[in-house]
């Protein structure tokens, strides 16, 4: 998935295409827009996956996963998984995201999603930020058709 992501925000680069191509700002701000934005869809997308009934019979096997662990948050049905990454090089071209801002939404993405998924917490301030669910009965039965977890976006933004 990453790779084409990646290879999206390389083709974008090339061509000058996209909106972050127009500002001409510094290359921080362009990458943590980039960030901010496609986690902001990945959110929406979520919240997708849980209102429109044939989204829900894909994404519906994420949240089946009898054993909440690491791998809940990877565990994903192939189709959502290719509805994802067509949405996902969609966004980076409008956005002309560069490799880079893609590369660092992508390990962000991956490990707060394994992160969240993983049954640890981190007590205090910390886990206002990275989002502990506190394990596999939230993510199972608070999860349904209209009504999305906790896991929706990666940061609390
Ligand atoms: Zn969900």
């Amino acid at each position: 998935m990453a790779s084409g992501a990646l290879g999206a925000a390389v083709l974008a680069g090339q061509g000058g295409v996209g909106l972050i191509h127009q500002l001409n700002g510094p290359w921080w701000i362009e990458i943590l827009l980039a960030i901010v934005l496609l986690d902001l869809v990945v959110y929406f997308q979520h919240v997708l996956m849980h209102a429109v009934p044939i989204f829900w019979r894909l994404h519906m096997v994420h949240h089946s996963d009898m054993d909440f662990d690491v791998t809940t948050g990877v565990r994903f049905h192939p189709l959502e998984i290719a509805l994802s990454m067509f949405i996902k090089i969609g966004v980076v071209i409008l956005l002309g995201a560069s490799p880079t801002a893609v590369l660092m939404f992508e390990i962000l993405l991956n490990a707060t999603a394994m992160f969240n998924h993983s049954n640890v917490c981190i007590p205090g301030s910390v886990d206002r930020i990275l989002r502990c669910d506190r394990g596999h009965p939230r993510h199972a039965s608070h999860s349904s058709f209209r009504h999305p977890a906790r896991d929706q976006s990666q940061f609390r933004i």
